[in-house]
């Protein structure tokens, strides 16, 4: 059983032929709307892939947020310790996607639903086996990650762009940190993976990590570059694949795999869903990915 603690937010996905070229108004050819945040997303890959997963996070107490916990709980995600935050407003985007596959996204985050995450459980509950925290939400993330260390379970931060500040507090309490690639560049300042990996190693005894689209995922192992290579694939739609992969990841991780097995089955994951459209709408089940690994 896995759980994963972070952001759940839902995303309004407009088609459009192309982007204005200033202010007007312009009318869509298709529109979705779909819960996303890496938490979330990655939850539900693990529900997906035939896990057991809860998720920790919060949403304000609008419509919105119920609908983002009815459509988790849709996917078999255990909701039970998602917080409706009274008075608070729940995080939205508006995503528009020209027919070049461009992103144009405007995210809203109510501040004010950082809060103190004093009202989760002050223990892991017993059956979990692996810990999975993006860096969204830092103070429930730190709060886990240290509960993950002292039960001695492995534990996978999620270290993406979006707040330098909590990736240099959390990567010294993750077992296995994964840097998406500008992420690792950021926290080194040099565009070179070897030089990256060893500047984030020097902060953690963790496994330090980064995926690196289509050039697949690599770690640090005993002071040397291991990798794996990405499935061969034609992508039509990467949205989400860092999400699916952090969560495929932290599953092989509670199956009891080693770094290497779980980036393989995680790479497989993230590909499969790379040849398909949407984020969440893309994620293979357990029986699709055990096909198009033995392929
Ligand atoms: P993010 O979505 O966070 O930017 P990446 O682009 O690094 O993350 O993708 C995450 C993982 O998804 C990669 O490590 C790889 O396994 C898989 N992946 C992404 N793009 C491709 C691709 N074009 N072909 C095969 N696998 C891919």
């Amino acid at each position: 059983r896995v759980l994963c603690v972070g952001v759940a937010v839902l995303d309004n996905m407009f088609a459009i032929d192309h982007f204005p070229a200033e202010p007007t108004k312009v009318f869509a050819q298709d529109f979705r709307q779909v819960g996303g945040g890496p938490a979330a997303n990655a939850a539900v890959t693990i529900a997906r892939l035939g896990g057991d997963v809860s998720l920790w996070a919060r949403v304000g107490d609008d419509g919105i947020g119920a609908g983002v916990i009815a459509e988790l709980a849709q996917y078999n995600v255990d909701t039970s310790t998602i917080r409706r935050v009274p008075g608070r407003r729940t995080g939205v985007s508006a995503v528009m996607v020209d027919d070049n596959g461009e992103r144009f996204i405007i995210a809203f985050a109510d501040r004010e639903l950082d809060t103190d995450p004093s009202w989760l459980p002050s223990e892991l509950p017993r059956n979990i086996d692996t810990v999975l925290c993006d860096v969204r939400w830092p103070a429930a993330s730190e709060k886990v990650l240290r509960m993950a260390l002292e039960s001695g379970i492995p534990s996978v931060l999620d270290a993406d762009l979006t707040n330098d500040d909590a990736v240099e507090r959390l990567i010294g309490l993750a077992s296995h940190a994964v840097f998406s690639a500008p992420a690792l560049r950021r926290l080194a300042g040099t565009d070179d993976i070897e030089g990256g990996l060893r500047a984030a190693q020097s902060r953690t005894k963790g496994i330090v990590s980064v995926t690196l689209g289509a050039d697949g995922f690599a770690w640090l192992e005993h002071g040397e570059v291991r990798r794996v290579r990405a499935f061969p694939i034609e992508a039509v739609d990467t949205l989400a694949a860092g999400d699916v992969f952090h969560g495929a990841f932290a599953l092989a991780l509670a199956e009891g795999h080693p770094t290497e097995g779980a980036g393989r089955f995680a790479g497989a994951a993230a590909a499969l869903k790379c040849t398909r459209w949407g984020g969440r709408a893309g994620i293979p089940t357990r029986e699709e990915l055990d096909g198009f690994m033995t392929e």
